[in-house]
């Protein structure tokens, strides 16, 4: 574990966790849990940029067509309920079908167009700014909230980030051996981190956390307890102000 200086505390009313990291590390159970148990918003934007490849896909649009893409990226409308579990697109809850082969397959192409970054990256702060709120992603750190208050990147060993994946995929009822799904994430981690624009990297000043030999309930008590040190100092200077 290397931990480095918490992000600037620019957000005077609200607090912004910002947790970033490659594919499978275990970010969106570890990030729904962590807003879970501080009573914040959860946001996945890994599943916008999924509902958005769907858009894509659906349209028919050629993957690589600049003009499709930003057809489908201008007139997408993407939602969450209230838990932030369920999304919408155009109105229609695609929750399972973004997790779908065929999605995965296309989404770090569809997601390093610039139209379509730029769509998602103003919705997200919509969504989240100017509230409590944890985000997870690759890029939230370093682009979408670069002042956040608390800043984590973390990151996994590939063969237990593939395991653990398997499970998941396994409660949606898609079946892939450890070695696909290891390719799988190797492939994604190589064009998010590779990709001109907001490449998956680590802010300077997040938090990384190796969670190779970490239970889940460590990680989110580790994540959780950091934050709340941070609320404490805040609150701290506030009421010395
Ligand atoms: O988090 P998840 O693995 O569902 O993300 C799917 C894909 O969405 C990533 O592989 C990446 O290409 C893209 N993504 C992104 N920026 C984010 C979140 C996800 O480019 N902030």
């Amino acid at each position: 574990m290397v931990y480095s200086t918490m992000g600037r505390n620019d957000y005077e009313n609200s607090m912004i966790v910002a947790i970033d990291g490659p594919a499978g590390s275990g970010k969106s159970t570890t990030s729904r849990r962590v807003a879970d148990r501080l009573g914040f918003l959860y946001l996945d934007t890994g599943a916008m940029y999924r509902a958005a490849t769907l858009a894509v896909l659906s349209d028919s649009a050629n993957l690589k067509d600049d003009e499709g893409i930003g057809a489908s990226a201008e007139s997408m409308e993407i939602d969450f309920d209230r838990s932030g579990c369920r999304i919408f697109l155009n109105g229609l809850d695609v929750s399972r079908d973004i997790r779908s082969q065929e999605v995965t397959d296309a989404v770090s192409t569809v997601s390093a167009f610039a139209i379509v970054r730029e769509r998602m990256v103003d919705l997200q702060r919509k969504i989240a700014g100017n509230r409590d709120a944890v985000v997870e992603g690759r890029d939230i750190g370093t682009v979408v909230f670069p002042n956040a208050n608390c800043k984590f990147f973390i990151v996994a060993d590939v063969t237990e980030r593939a395991k653990r994946r398997k499970k998941d995929l396994a409660e949606l009822g898609i079946e892939l051996t450890v070695e696909q799904i290891v390719e799988d994430l190797k492939r994604r981690d190589k064009l998010d981190s590779s990709r001109p624009i907001s490449p998956l990297q680590r802010a300077d000043d997040a938090v990384e956390i190796d969670t190779t030999d970490m239970t889940m309930d460590e990680q989110v008590d580790l994540i959780v307890t950091n934050v709340r040190e941070r609320l404490d100092r805040k609150e701290m200077k506030k009421s010395s102000d």
